[in-house]
């Protein structure tokens, strides 16, 4: 298993389902982690006791991370206490689903902003720290539908299919100072996100899975860790799907 010690990780969208796994995996192994969270103030704080309870260190902090000014003083924060980011975990996203006829304006920019213009905002901010120590992990979490599309999800997709555009760039403008750039694109995961399903949704979506289960958080939480870990020092500008072979 990957130690992390001497690590300071960020992960947006900590607090829950598979941000809260991210945080968790990273944590146990050693990391310092900063779960960022948007509304769920208690759900981050249980995050950091579970770490904290391990042996672990770090702290919650609130930011909306698809606002520029609150990721500047999450970063600014971030460095101020700890004087380095070494992991940064693109992961806070949202969905709002609906043919597109039904989806308004506004649905298409909240979650552009949040899945997609967040990952940007944070990996500009943490470029600039991780130049300056010449290291740098950073995973940016899509999606299988930024791979294949989903019809219902042409928002989502679109953003997710732009977070792996801007792993590729980022990988490629980044690389000379030693900072890997990669996405983990998870498929039908356990979580929160997917809870709302009709029954028969869940099934169909299942029976498309050759590994005949939905996922679970820990299982995308590995992959993450892995790409943040030495053994990943040679990737950089690839997606990792996580899915049960759902998507090949
Ligand atoms: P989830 O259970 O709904 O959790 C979403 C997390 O994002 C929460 O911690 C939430 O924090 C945070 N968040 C949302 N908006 C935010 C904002 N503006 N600023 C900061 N944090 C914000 O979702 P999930 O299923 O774990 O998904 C995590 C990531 O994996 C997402 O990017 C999602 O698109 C991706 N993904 C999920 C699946 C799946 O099947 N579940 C599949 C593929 C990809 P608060 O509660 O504090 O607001």
């Amino acid at each position: 298993m990957a130690d992390f010690t001497g690590k300071v990780a960020i992960v947006t969208g900590g607090s829950r389902g598979i941000g809260k796994a991210i945080a968790l995996e990273l944590g146990k192994n050693g990391a310092t982690v900063i779960v960022n969270y948007n509304q769920s103030a208690d759900a981050a704080d249980a995050v950091i006791d579970e770490i904290k309870a391990a042996g672990g260190g770090g702290m919650a902090f609130q930011a909306d991370v698809s606002d520029a000014e609150q990721v500047d003083n999450l970063f600014k924060t971030v460095t101020k206490e700890y004087g380095q980011v070494d992991i940064l975990v693109n992961n806070a996203g949202i969905t709002r689903d609906n043919v597109i006829m039904m989806l308004k304006p506004d649905d298409f920019d909240a979650v552009i902003n949040t899945n997609l213009r967040s990952a940007w905002l944070c990996s500009k901010a943490a470029s600039r720290a991780m130049m300056k120590k010449r290291y740098g992990r950073i995973i940016n979490i899509t999606s299988v539908v930024g791979i294949a599309g989903n019809g219902g999800q042409t928002n989502y997709s679109a953003s997710k299919a732009g977070m792996i555009g801007l792993t590729k760039s980022l990988a490629k403008e980044i690389a000379s100072r030693n900072i890997t750039v990669n996405a983990v694109a998870p498929g039908f995961i356990e979580t929160d996100m997917t809870s709302e399903l009709s029954e028969d949704l869940m099934k169909r979506a299942i029976e498309a899975i050759p590994l005949g289960r939905q996922g679970k958080a820990v299982d995308v939480a590995k992959a993450v860790a892995f790409l943040a870990s030495d053994d990943a020092e040679y990737i950089t500008g690839q997606v990792l799907v996580v899915d049960g072979g759902m998507v090949m």
